[in-house]
């Protein structure tokens, strides 16, 4: 908690010094400064230009107050973050109702488990309402599981979903089988009920691009050539990747 807080104080720090910088050399105002300041922290806080909209009405013309200002008063809210919170007040501050681990645990402890052999997404049916096959609503790119292209150390950029529209093929055991006609595999594949389709998912966009380094690093293998991440996944950001979950649920 204590290392994140810092974290954030340094990034907060640094969105406002940059921000000074850019207007200086855009001669530009007081409404830059805030742009480019929620712009540069729209990863790491949920904010908007709205939430600091009063500023603008202040008269502030000097724009180099509001990083002195950001300044004092931010390491006076840090030190006050950080002396009232311990470990005794998470479970006061969690709503036991919305406690994401106990959500967590309520969710798999009924959940199939069985995983994509494609992506690893795991079945989302539970133990009750499992009729016929394993299904999910949303699968992931398949490099997130480690599969990578035969003979080479790229890492799959391909949503299983559109995999099973393709002419591509993988390889079990030796033996090739169409993507297109996947259950042809057996086993595992010819259980699960992929279905086909173009949409994919910002966040599994963003996601891959996010920790693109900590994939890379795990497998020991690249998002690169036939697994080029398309540089349309980089323009989205993470409100862009929560907003497009909320509207799945
Ligand atoms: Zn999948
Ligand atoms: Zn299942």
């Amino acid at each position: 908690m204590k290392e994140n807080i810092k974290l954030l104080q340094q990034k907060i720090m640094d969105a406002a010094h940059e921000s000074t910088e850019h207007v200086q050399v855009n001669s530009g105002d007081v409404g830059l400064w805030l742009k480019s300041f929620t712009q540069h922290l729209s990863d790491e806080l949920i904010f908007s230009e709205k939430d600091l909209s009063g500023v603008k009405h202040d008269d502030v013309d000097d724009f180099n107050l509001l990083k002195d200002v950001i300044r004092k008063e931010l390491s006076a809210i840090i030190s006050d973050i950080s002396s009232t919170s311990n470990e005794n007040v998470f479970d006061q501050k969690l709503d036991p109702k919305f406690r994401p681990d106990e959500l967590l645990i309520d969710h798999f402890c009924q959940c199939c488990w069985v995983q994509c052999p494609f992506c690893g997404v795991t079945c989302t049916n539970t133990i009750e309402n499992h009729h016929g096959d394993h299904s999910v609503p949303f699968h992931r790119v398949a490099g997130l599981k480690g599969r990578c292209y035969h003979q080479t150390d790229d890492l799959s950029a391909d949503f299983c979903t559109s995999l099973v529209t393709s002419e591509k093929q993988f390889r079990i055991s030796d033996k090739w089988f169409k993507c297109n006609d996947y259950r042809s595999a057996g086993g595992v594949y010819a259980d699960w009920s992929i279905t086909p389709d173009k949409s994919k998912l910002p966040y599994w966009k963003w996601f891959v691009c996010r920790f693109q380094k900590d994939l890379e690093e795990y497998y020991d293998r690249k998002f690169q050539g036939h697994g080029e991440i398309p540089d349309e996944w980089r323009k989205h950001d993470k409100p862009d990747a929560i907003l497009s979950l909320d509207k799945c649920f």
